[in-house]
């Protein structure tokens, strides 16, 4: 096992390594930028060291930087977090080459998933069921109008570098199309450095169903269910839960072992995410993220494991301890990401934190680096906090969130917490009837857009 491991990242998922480090008799280094130099990864690691200006691209992207950092403190591993460098497969090889270990999957899997393109096709060639769309990349508007035509309007325009749903452009007709295509392609060459796009149908009320898995790198792999995270704002993840509210224990089954089976097949190591939209019962891959997520400890909670703690594990070398035949589900977990924003824009609010207190009680977890007299820096993210909540069945999960939410404070700057409290009074929210554009709408409607 590692004696000592340098966390690549800040904020709650800094502390959630290092409390994994900690529990297991494992040194802990935080490195941080200027404007990070006060932050709570930074207290409560073992070591710490400053690696940069405030811009991400001058320290937490800075690979000589964070390898420096490695050299310095004597750490034998590097944990990314997600975000960052936790994708980046170029990265992967520097730590590498440095006789270091990545807490990751190999380079190879990561570059295979972080192209879009080749990452259905390699799904569609493990047996994953796509969504159906364009064979490759789409060169030209021609193209674009056949492929759509063959496939039936909408259809959607994504990048295939893409990521954190930029790039993606919906034409609902023909005659929306052109202008839709030449804006993703331009939308992705800025974003990403590529303007190359593919072609899907557009599912018209499909929820967002990720299933985690997880593998040693020698052919073995488990997966740990669903997660529901179809409320979604742009693209991004409001609130997530497990299992997911209309998901059978028989449709888990299948696409879970299909998709443990194929992770395997891949000799894939550590944990991973493939993402998929559920529509009328059946399942359609988007993406696989060679990560840990935001949202895992929904999947902690129910299934009762630690992943970060088995990601080290597994990158040390030591045997997998999760074996599919002990993994079952406890009841029911729900998450809602609190970002430091302004209602009913969303604009970022960083500031200081005049006053913190976090939830507490049964069934009740905290991740977050907030502290009394903080100051949110502008510079990066603005998820503060994740409230994590588990009870015996969605019902009481829903109550408990409510009540934590009411006793959670946090003064000084706006927060996204009254959207939540709001979302718990709406009965759809109640029943879980909700698909990915039943968050937009109800935002249009209740606070004008
Ligand atoms: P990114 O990597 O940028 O997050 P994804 O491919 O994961 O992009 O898609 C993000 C979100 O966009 C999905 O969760 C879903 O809400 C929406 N989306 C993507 N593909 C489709 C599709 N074919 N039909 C309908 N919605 C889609």
């Amino acid at each position: 096992m590692f004696d000592k491991i340098l966390i690549a990242n800040r904020g709650e998922i800094a502390l959630r390594v290092i409390r994994a480090c900690s529990e297991m008799g494992i040194a802990s280094v935080a490195v941080h930028s200027t404007a990070d130099s006060d932050a709570m990864h930074v207290r409560m690691a073992d070591e710490s060291i400053c690696i940069g200006p405030p811009p991400p691209s001058a320290s937490y992207l800075s690979m000589p930087a964070i390898l420096s950092a490695c050299e310095i403190t004597g750490a034998q591993a590097i944990h990314p977090g997600y975000g960052f460098l936790s994708e980046n497969a170029q990265f992967v090889q520097m730590v590498e080459d440095h006789g270091l270990t990545f807490i990751g999957p190999r380079a190879e899997h990561i570059r295979m998933m972080g192209d879009k393109i080749t990452a259905k096709e390699t799904a569609k060639a493990l047996g994953i069921p796509v969504v159906p769309g364009s064979q490759g990349g789409v060169p030209d508007i021609e193209t674009a109008r056949r492929v759509s035509a063959e496939m039936g309007f909408p259809v959607i325009i994504k990048a295939t570098a893409g990521g954190g749903g930029r790039g993606m452009k919906v034409a609902a007709d023909e005659a929306a199309l052109e202008v839709a295509f030449r804006t993703a392609r331009a939308e992705a060459k800025a974003a990403f450095g590529n303007d190359e796009v593919y072609i899907e149908k557009y599912l018209q009320r499909p929820r967002h169903i990720e299933i985690q898995v997880f593998g040693d790198g020698r052919g073995n792999a488990v997966h740990l269910g669903e997660r529901d995270c179809s409320l979604q704002r742009r693209h991004q993840k409001v609130l997530e839960e497990a299992p997911g509210p209309v998901i059978t224990p028989e449709q888990r089954d299948r696409i879970g072992r299909i998709c443990a089976d194929a992770v395997a097949r891949l000799q894939y190591a550590g944990a991973g995410t493939i993402e998929f939209l559920f529509e009328d019962g059946e399942f359609y891959f988007i993406e696989m993220n060679t990560r840990l997520q935001v949202e895992h400890p929904v999947t902690e909670a129910i299934y009762g494991v630690d992943l970060v703690r088995e990601q080290i594990r597994v990158a040390a070398g030591e045997p997998m301890s999760l074996r599919q035949d002990q993994l079952s589900i406890r009841g029911h977990a729900i998450e809602a990401r609190i970002n430091a924003e302004r209602l009913p824009n969303f604009a970022p609010s960083p500031g200081r934190i005049s006053q913190y207190h976090a939830p507490g009680g049964l069934g009740v977890r905290m991740d977050s680096a907030l502290y009394d007299g903080y100051v949110i820096p502008p510079y990066y993210d603005s998820l503060i906090a994740k409230l994590i909540v588990h009870g015996r069945d969605r019902t009481e999960a829903l109550a408990r969130l409510n009540r934590a939410l009411n006793e959670l404070i946090v003064d000084g700057v706006d927060t996204t917490i009254p959207l939540f409290v709001d979302l718990l009074k709406e009965p759809d929210i109640q029943r879980g009837d909700y698909s990915i554009h039943w968050l937009e709408r109800w935002l249009e409607r209740e606070y004008g857009g």
